[in-house]
């Protein structure tokens, strides 16, 4: 039984780790790898295996970097099953063709770029002008899940048995319990996928992992520890209440999956509350329509506090004073109306999609808002807005940045160093080695050492590549 970590080591995207059990192998996860252009194109391109060999593939959660290199796989000879929670099958229907959109613009727009500069007499270096994968591959990966329910143990081939776990990070996310069995030998594995917090909006909290002999472990925030999220509702109310106070918009970029659903849930509270003046709200992201119509159809994975609205015959992520918006022409017509509204729109670090329209339109005025929603990485337009420069390039235009910026840097998905600790604690007495993925070098050193502190654990930070043995 031998484990080989090929993406998120010792970085936090490109989650995919091969575990190799009598033979056969399977993947835990296959997600994007995100970096500058380049670099991602080769990483995502270049399969360290080959795909055909591969047997099956099992994933913890949705999101692009667990699921969104699944077309290339596909695109290059795998053709087993994918197994996922109903959840995180019905997310990836709407998420993986549009990253292959995504995929496909970004191709044209390098060649347009080359054909423009060679025209011009710059000789481009050459760069890959064909998309990583198209629609066509992502929708052959749709082809091949095979969903299972949480808690249910199912044989995911020959000498392997899984069983999803709440992971409590977003709609459907799971932790894996792994029970592998090779030439007679018995051998126990957790996958912790992302692991989520207690007391998030919508979803279930993350439940207790069974004792085992190896985990293989997130450690995203392992040197941080987050704030309360009790405190986001208040900070949320007086954004919209002061902004609304001053005639002003509130434009929020924010994740389509999840972040999106989370503030439009908030804000249904906040009204119901009497807490926020009945400002119209818009959410403007075709994925985020989508995605909601996903979590619509998985009540049954939402917390007391959204199931309330449900009990009370009220639907959590749907109220009078808000619209979701599909067309491009009825997106281009929020510009033209007047009076205090709120824009939630994508992309979540505004690198791209209709938010950069709404924030070209709206940063300049004094009187209006932008809220951040989530995580910002450097380098991008959003990131600059969090620093407040006072002035930011968008579409290669400069705007003056007087609008006001408030940061909600308490809706977290991921485990403080605290919870990963609390985490681990079920399987701190049987477990034989811990290995740390999905971080930063800083944050998983020092994850490792809280581990070897409090449980005494050996803790390994497997390079990309690396390979251990399971005794
Ligand atoms: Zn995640």
């Amino acid at each position: 039984m031998k484990l080989t970590f090929w993406g998120a080591a010792r970085t936090v995207t490109g989650s995919m780790h091969e575990l190799t059990v009598g033979g056969s192998r399977y993947l835990l996860d296959c997600g994007l790898y995100q970096g500058r252009r380049k670099q991602a194109r080769e990483v995502n391109g270049n399969l360290p295996f080959a795909a055909g060999s591969v047997e099956a593939v099992i994933l913890s959660h949705a999101h692009t970097d667990h699921t969104g290199n699944l077309p290339t796989l596909v695109k290059n000879g795998f053709g087993g099953p994918v197994y996922a929670t109903p959840a995180t099958t019905d997310l990836c229907q709407a998420m993986l063709p549009d990253s292959a959109y995504l995929q496909e613009r970004d191709a044209e727009f390098i060649r347009k770029r080359t054909r423009r500069r060679r025209s011009i007499g710059i000789e481009d270096e050459a760069e890959v002008m064909e998309p990583l994968y198209g629609i066509a591959d992502a929708e052959a990966a749709l082809r091949l899940f095979s969903s299972k329910l949480c808690a249910e143990p199912y044989q995911a081939g020959r000498g392997i048995t899984a069983t999803h776990i709440e992971a409590g990070h977003m709609l459907g996310s799971t932790s894996l319990y792994l029970e592998l069995s090779e030439n007679g030998k018995k051998t126990r594995l957790a996958y912790s996928g992302d692991i989520g917090r207690v007391n998030l909006p919508i979803i279930r909290d993350p439940q207790p992992m069974p004792p085992v002999d190896y985990a293989i472990m997130e450690s995203t925030y392992g040197d941080r520890l987050h704030k309360d999220p009790g405190a986001v509702k208040d900070k949320l109310a007086e954004a919209v209440n002061r902004t609304a106070a001053r005639g002003g918009r509130v434009i929020a970029p924010a994740f389509a999956v999840g972040r999106t659903q989370q503030v439009v849930l908030l804000l249904h509270e906040l009204f119901n509350e009497k807490r926020c003046p009945r400002i119209p709200i818009f959410v403007d992201s075709p994925l985020a329509v989508n995605v909601t119509e996903v979590f619509r159809r998985h009540p049954y994975l939402f917390d007391e506090a959204t199931n309330t609205f449900l009990r009370n015959g009220e639907d959590p992520f749907g109220f009078k004073q808000l619209r979701y918006v599909r067309e491009v022409s009825e997106s281009k017509a929020l510009n033209d109306l007047r009076g205090p509204i709120m824009i939630i729109s994508a992309s979540g670090m505004c690198e791209a999609g209709r938010v950069l329209h709404h924030l070209a339109n709206n940063i300049e005025d004094g009187r209006n808002t932008v809220l951040v929603t989530g995580f910002m990485a450097e380098n991008t337009l959003g990131r600059r807005i969090v620093d407040k420069l006072p002035e930011v390039n968008i579409f290669g235009e400069p705007h003056r940045l007087r609008a006001e910026v408030v940061k909600l840097n308490e809706l977290s998905g991921h485990a403080d160093q605290r919870e990963l600790l609390e985490w681990l604690e079920p399987m701190a007495r049987t477990l034989k080695r811990v290995f740390l993925v999905h971080g930063e070098q800083s944050q998983s050193a020092a994850l490792a050492r809280a581990i070897e502190q409090r449980y005494k654990l050996p803790v390994s930070v497997p390079a990309r590549g690396e390979s251990f043995e399971l005794a």
